[in-house]
Parts: C-alpha cells; structure tokens; sequence
C-alpha cells in the first residue's frame, strides 16, 4: 500500500533554530497484510512538542529520548483509528493512541503498543487526547501535585513562564483549581496575555517582550511568588526566582528558551540566582512525567471530568495536512501558537 510519510531532512545543529525543511516528505510502501497481533490504523493527529528538537540531535543528551535518524521517520504523540485488526482487543472502528505515532498516513503497529481512547470523554474532542487530556494535562497536573505543594486555603501566589503554551494555559487553571488564591501568567504577545485573562481565568499577565517584567511582578505578586511553574527558564526564570517566597517551589516542567544550547538539562543558575535559591530555601527539583505514570489513568479522568465541567478551558492551534508538520513544529519552537499545537492528518 502506498503512503504518505515525514523523515528527518537533516539536523539542525545542536545550537540552530529548527527549521521545517528539517523535515521531508515523501512517498513510502507498508505491507499489505496485517500480522497477528498487528493494526493497520489511519493517522488523524499527530502532536509536535519542544522536547523534539532533542531528537533532532545525534545525541539527545538524555536517557529516555532517542535520536531520529536522518531519512527515518520522525515520530511522537498521535492519534488514529483502527481499519483492520488482527489484535484481540482492538476493532475496526475503535479510536487508539500512542506516543510513538510514526508520522505517516496509514501504518501497521504492533496492537499491544496502542491505548484505546474513549472519545465521549472529551466531548468527541479526540485531538485533546494530545493536549488537555493527554501528556500535556498530565504534565501540568502532575507537576503542581508531585513539586508544586499547593494547598487549599494557604493564599499562595503561584507565577507560570510559557504561560499560553500547552502546559503553561492549564497550568495556570489546575493550580487555581488545586487552591492557588493568585495566577499570573508571562507570555510572549498581549493576544495571549488577554486570552489568560479572559478566557483562562488568569489574574493576570505579563508580555515579556514589553517592558520592564521585574518591575510588573513586583506590582502583580505583592505577596511574592509562592509556586512557580517554570516552562522556559533562562532570563525570565531567574527574574520569577528573584521574587520568590522562603520556602516556595519551582516547578521545573521545560527549559524552552535554552533547547537550541547546547547545555546540560536542567541548565544551572547564575552564581547569583542559585545564591537566592538555596538562601531562601526554594526547591528546584527536576519534573519529568514519564516517571508518574502509575497515576496517569486516574490524573486522566480528573482532566476529562473538568473538561466537561467547563473548568478547564483549553485551547488548540490546528495545522491542516502531514505536509505542514514541519512548518508547525517550526512555528511552535517560535512561540507561534497558542495552546496545544496539533496536526491534523486526515484531510
Ligand atoms: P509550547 O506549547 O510550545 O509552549 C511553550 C511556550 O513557551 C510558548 O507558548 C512560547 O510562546 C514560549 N516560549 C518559547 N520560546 C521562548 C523563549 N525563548 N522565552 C520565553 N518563552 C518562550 O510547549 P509545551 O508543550 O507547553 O511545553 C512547555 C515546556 O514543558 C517545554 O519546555 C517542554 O519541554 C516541557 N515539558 C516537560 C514535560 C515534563 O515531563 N517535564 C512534559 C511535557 C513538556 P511565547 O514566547 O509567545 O510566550
């Protein structure tokens, strides 16, 4: 059968910008008969994430991510649905997910690999399986309850970087949701700073490409910063950590601004920054949320419920056709989108 599939074009270098001519497309052949304990599954959605341009090194620079190979197909978060089966739990028709999605039209996977989904759990919004109520949800959820220490009632002021990012636009909900009586948000244009505040509930917001940010914080977080929840580190990260609290939290979710260096994960602070840190006892713990996943079924089921209840507001910027994956991971690492960046396979 003939198909439609996205390789690695060539590396970006460990200090470049990610371009989408990074990436190919091209014609490609899958068998065509299934084996058992095989699915032929049609690609709907596929996911584009910061922690992909690690893999677009020859080396990640971690344990649990494999480098993409030049001319083999890239491949991450995605949704599809089941053609033909031969896997006794999987039928025609049912919708299934996986974090190792080749990025193709149609492929042959192992059933055992795949998760089915329950699309009335998101309203028949399958694409957040991806987002809200897929790894990014779990990541902002689980980052507030494993590192963040919110309590009910404790009147704390919780600041998030990357804030109309995918995990940032629910962090900022989940944590007002955990008990958080203060959110103010840091992002990159005053269209997402609007869309925090008046559609994500955000107290408040700042552009950081305006201004000056430490003075604004000063003003938004009189009471300091009690939880921070840190998606882009680098120059902003230590103006948050400058304003926090004895005794508060980072959570440490991504390091965006520094994925085109090439330093350690996480980057350490400036001799400065680090002597705040640790002088007023802030920890700064590394988050990564593979290593929760026990809890994944239940923290899904939270997600969806709020979802359907209208407390999680979510958002999504929805690139149409496998061929413009590049471009959308592109304009992600930009900052281009707002929300969770997805692609859409199927037209
Ligand atoms: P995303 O949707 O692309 O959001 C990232 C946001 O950061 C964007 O909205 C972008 O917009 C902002 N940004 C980009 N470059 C920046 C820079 N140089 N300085 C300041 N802000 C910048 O990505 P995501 O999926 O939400 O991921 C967010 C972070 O979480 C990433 O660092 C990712 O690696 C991490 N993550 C961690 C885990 C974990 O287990 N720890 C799991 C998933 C994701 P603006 O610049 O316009 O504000």
């Amino acid at each position: 059968m003939i198909i439609q599939r996205v390789v690695l074009n060539s590396r970006p270098g460990k200090n470049g910008v990610p371009v989408a001519e990074n990436f190919r497309l091209e014609q490609s052949t899958i068998a065509d008969t299934v084996q058992a304990g095989q699915v032929r599954v049609k690609t709907l959605y596929l996911s584009v994430d910061p922690y992909m341009r690690c893999r677009m090194n020859e080396d990640t620079g971690s344990d649990y991510l494999r480098p993409w190979q030049l001319s083999e197909v890239a491949d991450g978060g995605g949704i599809g649905v089941v053609e033909e089966s031969k896997h006794d739990n999987l039928a025609k028709g049912d919708f299934v997910t996986s974090f190792t999605w080749p990025w193709q039209t149609v492929a042959i996977l192992d059933g055992s690999l795949l998760q089915k989904l329950v699309p009335q759990l998101v309203n028949g919004r399958l694409s957040y399986f991806l987002g809200a109520a897929g790894i990014t949800g779990l990541t902002a959820l689980l980052g507030i309850r494993e590192k963040g220490h919110v309590a009910v009632g404790a009147n704390q002021t919780m600041v998030v970087s990357g804030a109309a990012g995918a995990c940032g636009s629910l962090a900022g909900q989940i944590g007002r949701l955990e008990g958080c009586s203060r959110v103010v948000g840091i992002a990159g244009t005053d269209e997402k700073c609007s869309i925090l505040v008046q559609e994500m509930g955000f107290d408040a917001a700042i552009n950081y490409k305006k201004g000056d940010v430490a003075k604004q914080l000063r003003e938004l977080c009189p009471a300091g910063v009690d939880v921070y929840f840190d998606n882009v580190g680098g120059d902003i990260s230590d103006t948050v950590i400058s304003q926090m609290n004895q005794n508060s939290h980072i959570i440490l979710c991504g390091q965006i601004s520094q994925y085109n260096k090439d330093v350690p994960y996480p980057p350490p602070l400036p001799p400065d920054i680090e002597k705040i840190q640790k002088e007023r006892n802030i920890t700064r713990e590394r988050f990564l949320v593979l290593n929760y996943m026990d809890k994944q079924e239940a923290s899904v089921l939270q997600l969806c419920q709020w979802i359907q209840e209208g407390k999680l507001k979510v958002r999504e910027t929805v690139v149409e056709g496998l061929a413009n994956i590049g471009a959308a991971f592109q304009s992600m690492m930009n900052g281009g989108n707002i929300g969770k960046q997805i692609v859409s396979v199927s037209k």
